[in-house]
């Protein structure tokens, strides 16, 4: 059989721990066998990272402006024990916070359903789609440690050097303070990619934010996303039959729990971080959840939502038998083979893509599946594989199709 022939390299940025070796595997067994892949390759491995001063970090993400799709592992976020660990010479930033600062942009989420496994809300009866800003706020912010008595404020700046200024606190004794900021050019862009997404999925959008007690940053938010949908998108959502609907994130959270799925919710980037590992894990399993980043300038960055899986690739290490989940990493290279393809007239990468996606539901709907899943499963006759033997069965299932 000849190999799908690629045109444009998607840009691959290696990561770290127990998905470094799934992306190897993953490679080996599901992709080189079919596609003569064509890649720009970048190692964002901590251990590369570090020898880089980060470099390799910015270099990809530029990379990903110049191609328009990237696929990615999951990476390393540097901690205190991380500094030991990997000998740094610095608590090197968050990747994904550096991309996502360089692409902005929007991270859509959503589960990937596969019969067997119902969500424990049970009556989220469909996906729950979570978009999730991916620029500003804490992921920018400047923090102090207040060490003692003293006055912080606010100031702005503007560029004829006229102050403008905000007491913070008045402090008596210590403690923290912290800065953050967000742009209207990128919360219009954000709003902008929730109606899109929305009206090309057939779904509602649900926004919530903290407006009534945050009443300019929040606000700005909620004013934003109102004023472009009257504007831009409202006439499509009627002739859809779809609902844009504001509130406070607190009520959307209650609403959501009794909800039945099958819309998107946009969450600004803090709420969305902590929210999309509350649904996904509702929906499963963290490794059941696909992640995209789609920037104002249709760029697209493929990833999975979970981490590294530190816990097994320790064990790993010892040379003890992991069974850890590849489904969420697998969709993230069909995510970007099936863009690749469409962005390129490849029609035979994007059925491949699809084909793939369909192989890995049916494997693990035949009973066969990794140790998160089996322990959630309501399938009986389940036979637990470990990522090696799970990802083979894909292959089996893979070659029949083709
Ligand atoms: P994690 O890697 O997502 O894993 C947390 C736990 O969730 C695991 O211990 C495991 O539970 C379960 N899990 C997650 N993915 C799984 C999979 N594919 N298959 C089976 N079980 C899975 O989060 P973490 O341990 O908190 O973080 C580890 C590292 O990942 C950190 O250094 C963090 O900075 C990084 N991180 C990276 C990204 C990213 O690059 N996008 C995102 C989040 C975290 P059990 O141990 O109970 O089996
Ligand atoms: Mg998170």
């Amino acid at each position: 059989m000849d190999k799908i022939r690629m045109v444009t390299p998607l840009v691959e940025m290696d990561g770290d721990e127990m998905t470094r070796i799934l992306w190897k595997m993953i490679k080996e067994e599901l992709l080189l066998p079919f596609i003569d892949l064509k890649t720009e390759y970048y190692d964002l491995g901590l251990a590369n990272r570090n020898d880089t001063d980060d470099r390799v970090t910015v270099d990809s993400a530029r990379a990903t402006q110049k191609y328009g799709v990237a696929v990615k592992c999951a990476t390393i976020t540097p901690n205190a024990a991380r500094m030991d660990e990997y000998d740094l010479k610095e608590m090197w930033k968050s990747p994904n916070g550096t991309i996502r600062a360089i692409l902005d942009g929007t991270v859509f989420r959503a589960p990937i359903v596969v019969k067997g496994i119902e969500p424990c809300v049970k009556n989220w009866e469909k996906p729950i789609t979570i978009a999730r800003h991916a620029y500003g706020d804490v992921y920018k912010n400047v923090e102090m440690k207040i060490p003692g008595a003293g006055k912080a404020e606010l100031v702005f700046t503007d560029e004829e050097g006229r102050e403008s200024r905000e007491v913070i606190f008045d402090f008596k004794a210590p403690g923290i303070v912290q800065g953050m900021h967000n742009t209207e050019a990128s919360i219009e862009s954000f709003a902008r990619a929730c109606f899109q997404y929305a009206v090309s999925t057939k779904q509602d959008l649900w926004f919530g934010s903290k407006d009534t007690i945050s009443k300019k940053y929040d606000h700005t938010f909620k004013d934003i996303f109102q004023e472009i949908y009257e504007k831009e998108y409202k006439e499509q959502f009627d002739a859809l039959g779809l609902e844009y609907f504001y509130s406070l994130i607190d009520d959307i959270v209650a609403r959501i729990m009794k909800a039945k799925g099958g819309f998107i919710w946009a969450c600004k980037n803090y709420d969305g971080d902590v929210m999309s590992d509350m649904v996904s894990s509702a929906f499963g399993s963290l490794a059941m959840m696909t992640s995209v980043l789609v920037s104002p300038d249709g760029i697209y960055e493929y990833e999975a939502a979970h981490g590294t899986v530190q816990r097994h690739y320790y064990k790993y290490l010892k040379g003890e038998e992991t069974s850890t989940n590849p489904v969420a990493t697998i969709f993230a290279w069909t995510g970007a083979l099936r863009k690749r393809g469409e962005l390129d007239g490849i029609g035979e990468l994007a059925r491949f893509a699809n084909a793939l996606d369909a192989a890995t539901v049916e494997t693990i709907e035949s009973g066969k599946m990794t140790k998160d899943l089996a322990l959630i499963t309501s399938l009986e006759n389940v036979t637990v594989l470990n990522s090696e033997g799970f990802i083979k069965a894909i292959r089996e299932r893979l070659e029949g199709r083709i």
